[in-house]
C-alpha cells in the first residue's frame, strides 16, 4: 500500500460535509436506541453526546469515545458513524460517543476552530466555548474505564497509538495495532511527534505540570479515567483506509475489554 503523497505541509486530502455526516450519525444512533444530548450549539452546528446503556446485567465496562476535535481529520467522525451503523458493541459495554467536537473546524477544513484555537490544547485553561461546554458535560458523567480519542496525523508513515496507562492495567494496545495493521501500515519510526515510539506505540509523560497545554486525553486522565488511548490514522492514505483502521482498532479494544470483564 502506497502513501498518496498529497499532504505537503498540511492536510490536502478528502473533505467531508460535516452537517450531512452529523445527520447520518443522529439517524444511526436513533435507529439503534442511543440517547442523544446536545451540549452546545455554534450557529446550526450541534455538539452532540450519545449514550448506549449495557444490555446485560454483567458488570458494565464504561467506554468513552470522542472524535472530530481537529477539523482537518475527517476519518474520526466517519469512524464514529461506522461504529454506530455496525452496532457491534459488546453487550456489557456502556458507551458514551462524542462524534464531532469541532464542527466549525470541519466547515473550514482546519485543525483549529473558527477562532483559530487548537481545541486539543485547551483542556487546561478552557479558553474556548467548545472545550468549556465539553468539560462541563464531562463533569456530569461517571468515571470511565477506558477512553478513546480518534485522530489522524497528516505527517505519519502509518497508524500509531498513544497510551496513558499509569497503573499498568491490562492493555489492548497490541491488539489494536495488530487489527489496524491488517488495514494500513503501522508507523514504525523510533520517534513520532518528538516522542519515543515502539512499533507504533507511544507512552507520553503523564506529569500534569510538565504540560502547559492539555489535550483532551490529558484532562480525561486527570479527572475521569486511568486508561486512555489516542488513535492516530495516517492521513496520507485513502480516507476509507483511515476510517477502517480506526474502526478496526476500536473494535479490537472493545473485544479485549469484553473478554476482560472481570477486571
Ligand atoms: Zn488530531
Amino acid at each position: 500500500m502506497k502513501r498518496l503523497g498529497k499532504n505537503l505541509g498540511g492536510y490536502f486530502g478528502e473533505t467531508i460535509d460535516i452537517r450531512a455526516v452529523i445527520g447520518s450519525i443522529k439517524s444511526a444512533a436513533r435507529q439503534h436506541g442511543w440517547e442523544s444530548e446536545m451540549f452546545y450549539l455554534i450557529g446550526d452546528l450541534e455538539l452532540l453526546a450519545f449514550h448506549r446503556s449495557p444490555t446485560t446485567s454483567a458488570k458494565a465496562k464504561r467506554i468513552y469515545i470522542s472524535a472530530g476535535i481537529h477539523g482537518d481529520e475527517p476519518a474520526g467522525p466517519l469512524a464514529a458513524l461506522q461504529l454506530l451503523q455496525e452496532n457491534r458493541w459488546p453487550s456489557s459495554a456502556e458507551v458514551w460517543l462524542l462524534p464531532c467536537l469541532n464542527p466549525a473546524g470541519f466547515i473550514l477544513n482546519s485543525r483549529e476552530n473558527d477562532g483559530r484555537f487548537d481545541l486539543n490544547r485547551d483542556y487546561r485553561h478552557l479558553e474556548t466555548a467548545e472545550v468549556t461546554a465539553h468539560v462541563r458535560w464531562l463533569e456530569r458523567q461517571p468515571k470511565f474505564d477506558t477512553t478513546f480519542c480518534l485522530h489522524e496525523d497528516w505527517e505519519s508513515h502509518g497508524f500509531y497509538l498513544y497510551e496513558l496507562n499509569p497503573d499498568k492495567r491490562p492493555s489492548p494496545a497490541r491488539q489494536m495495532l495488530e487489527a489496524a495493521s491488517k488495514v494500513c501500515p503501522i508507523d514504525l519510526s523510533p520517534v513520532i511527534e518528538g516522542r519515543d515510539a515502539a512499533e507504533g506505540l507511544i507512552h507520553p509523560q503523564v506529569d500534569p505540570e510538565s504540560r502547559p497545554q492539555w489535550p483532551e486525553a490529558f484532562w480525561l486522565l486527570q479527572h475521569k479515567t486511568r486508561q486512555s488511548y489516542t488513535l492516530e490514522a495516517p492521513s496520507d492514505f485513502a480516507l476509507s483506509t483511515r476510517v477502517s483502521a480506526l474502526v478496526a482498532a476500536v473494535n479490537a479494544a472493545l473485544e479485549f475489554f469484553g473478554e476482560n470483564r472481570a477486571e
